[in-house]
């Protein structure tokens, strides 16, 4: 009788542990369907609070492009106007521009590192486009540029409309550069290296025509060697963004902050013709 009681007691605990736990699994949906219901505000909020508990920025940078990400060897030390964005935007957020940690990103290993978690953003030569939407989202054009070719001095092509199926260009995985080429040059022979500094040490020891990418990050390959010069008007719009993962909208959000505040104090004109030389197009 005792032991029956017993069993009974347990049985109505074991009972009630079930419904307070499938109580526990609807107060969660509840919870879940509150937070979307407040446009992800929950989800975002995360995406800076973990930057702040980190005290540090993540950011993937070129390490091999002049002007705007490019690692000098003997100091360890990357600089370029890439670099200078991402400190601005670490002060914004941290405070401090040197709370921030650089990565070495490529034109193949952006998307990739962003989307696995190593780094907050991708403040490197990236194109906003369409293709790429489907796989981040993007802060405002931060720069501008147009893809063109390098060529070794004295060379027969001079622009576009001297690249033809025979011409052998030579680009960067990962880049808009390799697809557009392709759709205004039908056929023709595309060589893929892992990065810039690859691409234009082929190009130098003569296993290509022409290196093709964007204007800017020609002309800093331009300023290495006086023996190569880029030749013809540009012929696509590459306008910069900074890349965060998908529903960071508060990240989005800080940087785009920044770089108004930027624009709007003359820093970013500063920074502009520190790196290009020359001040931005209005
Ligand atoms: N802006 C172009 C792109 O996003 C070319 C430069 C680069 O490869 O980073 O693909």
């Amino acid at each position: 009788m005792k032991m029956s009681r017993s069993f009974k007691m347990a049985g109505a605990l074991l009972i009630a542990a079930m419904l307070v736990v499938s109580g526990c699994g609807n107060n969660k949906e509840n919870n879940t369907a509150g937070g979307n219901a407040s446009g992800g505000a929950a989800t975002d909020s995360k995406a800076i609070a973990k930057i702040k508990e980190r005290g540090k920025l993540l950011v993937g940078v070129k390490y091999d492009t002049r002007l705007f990400g490019l690692k000098d060897p003997a100091t360890g030390k990357v600089d370029g106007f890439d670099v200078d964005i991402s400190k601005a935007i670490a002060k914004k957020i941290l405070g401090d521009e040197n709370a921030i940690e650089l990565k070495e990103v490529t034109s193949k290993t952006r998307i990739p590192m962003l989307n696995n978690g190593e780094i907050d953003m991708v403040v490197a030569t990236m194109t906003i486009t369409e293709e790429r939407k489907k796989e981040v989202d993007f802060s405002d054009v931060y720069f501008q540029a147009g893809q063109s070719l390098l060529v070794k001095k004295g060379s027969p092509i001079t622009g576009l409309e001297s690249v033809t199926k025979d011409t052998k260009i030579l680009g960067s995985k990962g880049a808009t550069s390799i697809k557009n080429i392709k759709e205004k040059v039908p056929g023709v022979t595309v060589l893929e290296f892992d990065n810039y500094q690859d691409a234009f040490s082929a190009l130098k020891a003569g296993q290509g025509d022409a290196l093709t990418t964007d204007d800017a990050i020609l002309y800093g390959m331009a300023s290495q060697d006086p023996g190569f010069e880029v030749v013809g008007k540009p012929f696509t719009d590459e306008p910069y963004g900074i890349a965060v993962q998908k529903g960071n909208t508060d990240v989005v959000q800080a940087i785009n902050d920044t770089l108004a505040e930027l624009k709007s104090n003359g820093e970013y004109d500063a920074i502009y013709t520190k790196w290009i030389g020359k001040a931005p197009a209005q």
